[in-house]
C-alpha cells in the first residue's frame, strides 16, 4: 500500500464490543457526558458490562465553558478524559467514536466508521445543540458555546478583534471590532455577557494602550420580558442592574430578525459588531431524535422511569430527553441530566425501573464580580454571599482533586489581580492583519477581516 493510500474503513459488520464478560447484560451508554457519566458511575463495580460510547476522549464541565472563552481558564481545566474517570471500574469499557443510528430490530448501535455495538440495554444521553430556530445558517456567523473547540474560537475571536482595534483608526470599523452581541438572555447569555465586559473593562484597560476600554459594546439580546426566566422576578432585575452597571445593554423583548457575518439585526436595526454569540434555547443533536416521538426542540419523549415508549430497554436522560414533571418539561440542566443519570444507574442495579423525580439543588447564575444569584426553595441570595456559593458549588463539581485545586487557585488569583491569565489566540491568524489593509476602502477592509476570520475560524 502507497504511503498516502488511506485503509478501507471497517466493514458495517464490525462489533466493536469489547471483550465479553461472561454472560452479564450490556448496558449501552451513548454520550458521557453529566447524565451519561452519572449512570456509569452508578454501575461501576457491579456485575453489569457496561460500554460508554463517546465521540470526543473527554468530559467536559459545559458550564464554564464561558470561562475558557473569556481567558479565564485553560480547556484543560474544564475537561477530563472519560477513561481515566472510568478507569477504576473493571466492568466499564469506554469507546471513542460517533454514534450515527440506531438498529432496534438487531439491538445495536451504529458507529460513524462502520463499526457497530450491541447491546441489551441502551441509554442514550447525547446531550443537545443550540436551536437557531429555523435558520441554521445563521450559526456560522453567531457560533454557540457546546464545545472546548467553541470555546476557543470565540476567545481567538474576541481577542483578535481587540487586537485589531488597537491598531485601527478608523473609527467605525474600530467600534464595529470593539462590539459584542450576545442573543439569550438566560443563565449562559447572562454569564457570558457579564465575563465579557469584565474582561473589555478590567484587563484589557491595564494592557491595550490605544483602546478606550468604554468603547467596548456589549450587548445582550433577550427576546422575553425578564433575563434568567426561570428565576424569580427580582433575581432577573438584579440581574438586570448589575450587567448595566459593568455597561452592557440589555435588550429585553428585543427579536433577532437576521444575522450576518459581523452585522446582526436587532428590532430591524442593524448592528455591526465582530463577535456575535448565541445563546438562546436548545435541540436535541440528531442521532438521538432519529425514529423517536420528539417534542417541540427535538428531545425524546420519555416516559416517568425514562424509559423510551414503544421501544423495550431503550432509555433517554439529560438534554437528549424531555421529561415532563409537574407543569412541563424540566430544564435542561446538569443537575437534572446528573440525577437522572444516577436515578437509571441504581434502577438498572436493581433490575427494576421505578418514577424519576427531579428535585432542584438550587439555581444559580454568576454575572460578575461579586454578582451572583443563587435560589433554592425559599432562599433567594444574591451579591456577595451568592457569588461566593456560586464558585463554591462548581469547583465541588469539577470531577478530580487537582482540577478543584487549579481552578480554585485561579480563581483566587484573579480575584486579587484581575489577570485573565490564559488570553491565548491559539487559531491560526488570518491573512489579513492590522495594517495589511490600511489603503484599502473602509467597507472592503472591514469585509475582508471579518471575512478571513471567519474562513480560519470554520477550518480549525
Ligand atoms: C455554555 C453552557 C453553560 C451552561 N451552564 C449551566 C449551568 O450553569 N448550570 C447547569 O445546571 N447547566 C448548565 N448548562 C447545561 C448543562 O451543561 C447541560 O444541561 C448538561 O451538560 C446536559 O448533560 P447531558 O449529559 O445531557 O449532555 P452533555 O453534557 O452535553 O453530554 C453529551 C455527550 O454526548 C456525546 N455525544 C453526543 N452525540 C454523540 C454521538 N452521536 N455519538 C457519541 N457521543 C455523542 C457528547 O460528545 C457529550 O460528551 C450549560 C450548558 C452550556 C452549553
Amino acid at each position: 500500500m502507497p504511503d498516502h493510500a488511506i485503509p478501507d474503513r471497517p466493514p458495517s459488520s464490525v462489533d466493536r464490543t469489547p471483550a465479553a464478560v461472561g454472560e452479564a447484560r450490556h448496558v449501552v451508554i451513548v454520550g458521557a457526558g453529566f447524565g451519561g457519566l452519572a449512570c456509569a458511575q452508578a454501575l461501576a463495580g457491579s456485575e453489569v458490562r457496561v460500554t460508554v460510547v463517546d465521540r470526543r476522549n473527554h468530559h467536559l464541565f459545559q458550564p464554564l465553558l464561558y470561562q475558557v472563552a473569556t481567558a479565564a481558564l485553560s480547556p484543560a481545566d474544564i475537561a477530563s478524559p472519560i477513561r481515566s474517570i472510568l478507569s477504576r471500574a473493571a466492568n466499564i469499557d469506554v469507546v471513542m467514536g460517533e454514534v450515527r443510528a440506531m438498529d432496534h430490530a438487531e439491538r445495536r448501535v451504529l458507529l460513524a466508521d462502520g463499526g457497530h455495538i450491541p447491546y441489551d440495554t441502551l441509554v442514550l444521553a447525547t446531550g443537545s445543540v443550540y436551536n437557531y430556530f429555523g435558520h441554521d445558517e445563521w450559526a456560522r456567523h453567531a457560533p454557540g458555546l457546546k464545545s472546548i473547540r467553541d470555546a476557543r474560537r470565540l476567545r481567538a475571536r474576541l481577542l483578535r478583534s481587540f487586537e485589531e482595534a488597537e491598531s485601527c483608526a478608523v473609527s467605525g470599523r474600530r467600534s464595529a471590532l470593539l462590539t459584542t452581541v450576545i442573543v439569550g438572555g438566560g443563565p449562559t447569555g447572562v454569564e457570558m455577557a457579564g465575563a465579557v465586559a469584565e474582561l473589555a473593562r478590567f484587563t484589557l484597560r491595564r494592557d491595550f494602550r490605544r483602546i478606550d476600554s468604554h468603547e467596548a459594546r456589549i450587548i445582550l439580546v433577550e427576546a422575553g420580558p425578564r433575563l434568567l426566566a426561570a428565576l424569580s422576578p427580582e433575581s432577573s432585575d438584579y440581574a438586570a442592574t448589575s450587567l448595566h452597571r459593568l455597561g452592557v445593554e440589555v435588550r429585553l423583548g428585543a427579536k433577532v430578525t437576521d444575522v450576518s457575518e459581523g452585522a446582526v439585526t436587532i428590532d430591524g436595526a442593524q448592528v455591526e459588531a465582530a463577535t456575535l454569540i448565541w445563546a438562546a434555547g436548545i435541540r436535541a443533536l440528531e442521532p438521538a431524535s432519529l425514529g423517536f416521538d420528539v417534542d417541540r426542540a427535538g428531545r425524546i419523549e420519555v416516559a416517568d422511569d425514562l424509559s423510551v415508549p414503544g421501544l423495550a430497554d431503550v432509555f433517554a436522560l439529560g438534554d437528549a430527553a424531555s421529561f415532563r414533571q409537574d407543569d412541563g418539561p424540566l430544564p435542561a440542566l446538569a443537575q437534572v441530566a446528573r440525577q437522572q443519570g444516577t436515578h437509571l444507574g441504581q434502577a438498572l442495579l436493581a433490575g427494576t425501573t421505578r418514577p424519576f423525580r427531579y428535585v432542584s439543588r438550587g439555581d444559580t447564575a454568576v454575572i460578575g464580580r461579586h454578582a451572583a444569584v443563587f435560589e433554592t426553595g425559599r432562599w433567594r441570595l444574591r451579591g456577595r454571599f451568592a457569588w461566593f456559593l456560586w464558585a463554591l458549588v462548581h469547583i465541588y463539581l469539577l470531577i478530580g482533586f487537582e482540577k478543584r485545586l487549579q481552578v480554585g487557585l485561579k480563581w483566587l488569583w484573579r480575584y486579587a489581580t484581575f489577570e485573565r491569565g490564559a488570553r491565548l489566540i491559539d487559531e491560526e491568524e488570518p491573512a489579513t492583519r492590522s495594517g495589511l489593509g490600511h489603503s484599502l476602502p473602509d467597507g472592503e477592509q472591514r469585509g475582508r477581516r471579518l471575512g478571513t476570520a471567519r474562513e480560519s475560524m470554520d477550518g480549525d
